[in-house]
C-alpha cells in the first residue's frame, strides 16, 4: 500500500524476527508493519538473513518495500558497538560468515547455560534451544528459558540477576573488531550503520569509525534520549552520514517498544537508497 497522498510516509529501518531473538515470523513483522501503515520495513535480524525471504514475499504481497539487513555485535576497544548493515546485495560470501558468529553464539548459550547450572540452577541448553527454534541464539531465549522455568518472572529479572553484563552469569560476545563487521556489510553491498549509538555517539569515536568507513548512524531508536538524537542528528549533518532510524521492535504487542513508533520519515530511506546507488556507480567505473 503506498502512503496517502498528503500524508507522511512513514519506514522502520530496525526490526527483528523468530530467526532471531523476535517473537514474530518475518511474515507476522510485515503484517504488523502492514497494519501500522508502514510503506517500507528492515529485517535486521541478529547474524542471520534466514527471515529475508519470506518477509520479502509477505512484502510483495502486501506491497510493503522489505530492506535486507543484519544486527551485527561488534567492539571499538571494550565498547560493544551494534551495527546494522541494510541493504544487503551480494549475499555469497555472507552466508558463510554469519554462519561462524551464529556458530559462536551456540557455544556461548553453553557457556551461559554452564555458568547457571554452576549457580545451582538446573537449566538446560536443550530448554534454550527450545525457545531460539532453530533461529539465531541469544540472551533473549536464556530469559524465556528462565521465565518458563519460573526462576524469574520477567526479562528485567533475567537480565538483572543473570545476563545482563553486571549479571551473575554473563558471558561476553566473541570478539568481532567494528573494523571487520563494517567490511562485513561492505562486501555485501550494503551501507554500514552505527546502530542506537546513544550516549556513546560521541565525535571522538565516532571518527574512528568514520576511518573504518562506516556510512551512516541510526540518529532514531527507542533507547535515545532527545539530547542523543539532536547530537547525532548534528554529527551525522556535520560528517554527511546517512540517516537511518527504526523501533528496534522484537514483536511484543505492547509495552515500551511499537513497530513504526519512532515516524522515521521515507526520505531518510531515499538518502540511503542514493549513498548505496553512489557506491554502486563508483565500483562500476573503470
Ligand atoms: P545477545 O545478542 O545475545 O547479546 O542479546 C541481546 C538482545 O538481548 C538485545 O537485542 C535485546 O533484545 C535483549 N536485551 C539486552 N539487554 C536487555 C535488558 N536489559 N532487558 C531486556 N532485554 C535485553
Ligand atoms: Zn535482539
Ligand atoms: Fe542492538
Ligand atoms: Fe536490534
Amino acid at each position: 500500500m503506498s502512503a496517502d497522498a498528503g500524508r507522511p510516509a512513514f519506514v522502520d529501518l530496525h526490526t527483528h524476527s523468530t530467526a532471531s531473538d523476535g517473537t514474530l515470523p518475518p511474515e507476522g513483522v510485515i503484517e504488523a508493519a502492514e497494519r501500522c501503515g508502514l510503506t517500507a520495513l528492515a529485517l535486521t535480524d541478529h547474524d542471520t538473513i534466514d527471515g529475508v525471504p519470506a518477509a520479502r514475499s509477505a512484502g510483495e504481497r502486501l506491497g510493503i518495500r522489505v530492506i535486507a539487513g543484519v544486527e551485527l555485535s561488534a567492539f571499538q576497544g571494550e565498547h560493544e558497538v551494534h551495527l546494522l548493515a541494510l541493504h544487503l546485495t551480494h549475499l555469497e560470501g555472507l552466508e558463510k560468515r554469519l554462519s561462524e558468529l551464529r556458530a559462536s553464539r551456540y557455544t556461548r548459550a553453553q557457556k551461559i547455560v554452564d555458568k547457571l547450572n554452576t549457580l545451582g540452577i538446573p537449566l538446560t541448553l536443550d530448554e534454550v534451544l527450545q525457545q531460539s527454534n532453530g533461529g539465531a541464539v541469544g540472551r533473549p531465549h536464556v530469559a524465556r528459558a528462565l521465565i518458563a522455568r519460573g526462576m524469574v518472572h520477567d526479562f528485567r529479572g533475567a537480565f538483572t540477576k543473570y545476563l545482563g553484563n553486571a549479571g551473575s552469569a554473563f558471558v561476553a560476545k566473541e570478539h568481532l573488531s567494528i573494523e571487520d563487521a563494517i567490511a562485513i556489510a561492505h562486501e555485501a553491498g550494503a551501507l554500514a550503520i552505527w546502530a542506537h549509538p546513544g550516549d556513546g555517539g560521541r565525535r571522538e569515536r565516532l571518527e574512528l569509525l568514520i576511518a573504518a568507513g562506516l556510512d551512516g548512524l541510526e540518529i532514531k531508536h527507542p533507547g535515545h534520549s532527545s539530547e542523543d538524537v539532536k547530537r547525532l542528528q548534528a554529527l551525522a549533518d556535520f560528517f554527511n552520514l546517512v540517516p537511518s532510524g527504526g523501533s528496534d521492535w522484537h514483536g511484543a504487542p505492547d509495552g515500551s517498544r511499537r513497530l513504526g513508533m519512532m515516524n522515521v520519515p521515507l526520505k531518510w530511506l531515499e538518502r540511503q537508497d542514493e549513498k548505496v546507488a553512489s557506491v554502486a556507480s563508483s565500483q562500476s567505473a573503470p
